[in-house]
């Protein structure tokens, strides 16, 4: 790969990154990987923004929101490789849904994975002999899907509940198909989340090949996870400073750009570069623009965009049990407030020889499962005790052994600012990693990055920062890997 270098003093680096979320660091790991001198800035003493681990302090215990990717996540999963992370990633070939016991049923499992038939039918054979839908809502979804099989609209104006309405789909299958999907996918409601999206999603992990389907969880409390990354970058000779907040950003009359931090005594740190990526979150973007003067082009230009958009809340359960009530790693638990039910005893339990002592797992014997609500707007006015209440009430429906559990210990996590949400129309304000007026760049999963919240769409966007940066300093590098290939019969479509 060419080099990106020839910008600098003997000490200043050639670029400043602010923020270690997945899109700061790729940014970081691509300069640095391709030669250029590179400085972090993180506000947070852990790498990984928020996809973060912390040891609760009332429990003692180290949670995190379950984080999950796909094995379309190509730029991840390249990221994960290049760390080492990947050796830390458990991949699934298969999603359990589980339907709530009745009066005089058990619960019952439908189970989507890819069999013996070429893309785009592999999961075909699953989807027929799935107990969950009726023939009925089936063919729905299948004429449905077929109208993703050439990939999915570039406009992204129509909701995701008018193409709903639009291609007839019934209440169940929405209900037990598109809905599980589409809100854990994109985190938020049919009526906020553009058709685009929610067909890329099925287009990548459905239909375009099997291999882009498998489901990837992080065995490793997340921190942990991107802390391999973070150190990746620090061995490409990237310079990583933590309890690093940037309270302010400035260009000097020199043209550098400067960005100020607090030394926590009072003081401030004064950190330069010819080159700023700034990987951070739309609000704290804006925060650092808002502070430059008001007729720079920076500010001018990008500010306004940033009011598009909205944050959408996901809340976490967490429960340890005196005994294990499923066999299942993780599965999708249908018609209740609970949408995902991981089960971290056993997912982390391939790391269990390389433990360290940070990272124990609850009371000997005990099992740890996690609960997911995506777009949990309903739950962020609710009190922690009501909603532990209600969905150890409903998770008693799906797994009969938890009558018999004692609950050991319990947290609930609510992140309000969990995701920002690709509402229609979104696409027009979402901006691109150049900066108009020079030398700024932007990345995070908000920019223009053709993927929706998630962590691929931050390394995608920190990547496609760097090369921007790159061909600032006339430098053509290409850092961006790209999509897994068409499977099968997709190869002709
Ligand atoms: C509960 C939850 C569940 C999720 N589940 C999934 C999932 O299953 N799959 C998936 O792909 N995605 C998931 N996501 C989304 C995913 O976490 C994000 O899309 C991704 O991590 C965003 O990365 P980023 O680098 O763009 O931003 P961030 O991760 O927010 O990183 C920004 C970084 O900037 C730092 N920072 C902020 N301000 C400053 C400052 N002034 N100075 C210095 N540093 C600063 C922050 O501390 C942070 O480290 C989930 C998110 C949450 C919250």
């Amino acid at each position: 790969m060419d080099k990106v270098s020839g910008m600098t003093h003997s000490l200043m680096p050639d670029v400043l990154v602010i923020g270690a979320g997945a899109a700061g660091l790729a940014a970081t790991v691509a300069l640095s990987g391709a030669g250029a001198r590179v400085s972090l800035l993180e506000r947070k003493p852990f790498a990984g923004g928020r996809a973060y681990s912390y040891i609760h302090p009332a429990l003692g215990e180290v949670i995190d929101s379950q984080h999950v990717l796909l094995g379309c996540c190509t730029n991840l999963v390249d990221l994960c490789r290049l760390s080492g992370a990947s050796e830390h990633i458990r991949w699934y070939d298969s999603i359990t849904f589980l339907e709530p016991s009745q009066a005089d049923a058990s619960p019952r499992r439908s189970e989507i994975k890819a069999g013996m038939l070429p893309a785009p039918a592999h999961n075909a054979l699953s989807f027929l002999r799935a107990p969950m839908l009726s023939l009925a809502d089936k063919s729905r979804i299948a004429l449905g899907l077929l109208r993703f099989l050439h990939g999915y609209p570039t406009e992204d104006d129509e909701p995701f509940s008018a193409w709903l309405k639009r291609t007839g789909q019934t209440e169940l299958a929405i209900r037990h198909f598109w809905e599980p999907i589409v809100v854990g996918t994109l985190n938020d409601t049919f009526e906020r989340c553009s058709t685009r999206y929610a067909g890329q999603v099925f287009h990548e992990s459905f239909l375009r090949s099997a291999a882009g389907g498998r489901f990837g969880i992080p065995s490793q409390p997340l921190s942990e996870f991107y802390g391999q990354v973070a150190r990746w970058a620090e061995q490409q000779g990237a310079r990583l400073s933590y309890r690093a907040g940037v309270e302010s950003i400035e260009v000097l009359s020199s043209g550098l750009w400067q960005a100020v931090v607090s030394d926590g005594a009072g003081g401030v740190i004064r950190h330069t570069a010819p080159n700023l990526v700034l990987a951070l979150p739309f609000e704290q973007t804006a925060r650092l623009l808002a502070a430059l003067p008001e007729d720079s082009p920076q500010r001018r230009s990008i500010l306004p965009l940033l009011s598009r958009f909205t944050h959408s809340p996901i809340t976490t359960i967490h429960l340890w049990l005196d005994r294990e009530v499923t066999d299942l790693d993780h599965a999708a638990l249908l018609d209740t407030r609970i949408q995902w039910m991981f089960n971290k005893t056993r997912i982390r339990s391939l790391e269990s020889t390389s433990r360290s002592p940070e990272t124990r797992q609850g009371p000997v014997g005990s099992h740890y499962i996690e609960l997911v609500i995506s777009a949990s707007h309903a739950e962020l006015g609710q009190r922690p005790e009501q909603i532990l209440h209600s969905a150890t009430e409903e998770l008693a429906k799906f797994f009969p052994k938890f009558c018999q559990a004692e609950v050991l210990k319990s947290a609930v996590l609510k992140e309000v600012r969990a995701t920002f949400s690709v509402t229609p129309g979104l696409d027009r304000f979402r901006p691109r990693s150049e900066a108009p007026g020079g030398n700024l760049f932007l990345a995070g999963d908000w920019t223009q990055s053709g993927w929706p919240a998630t962590m691929e769409g931050a390394v995608r966007s920190g990547r496609l920062a760097a090369e921007a940066v790159a061909r600032a300093t006339g430098n053509t590098a290409n850092f961006l890997v790209p999509g897994l290939p068409p499977a099968g019969c997709m190869k002709w479509l």
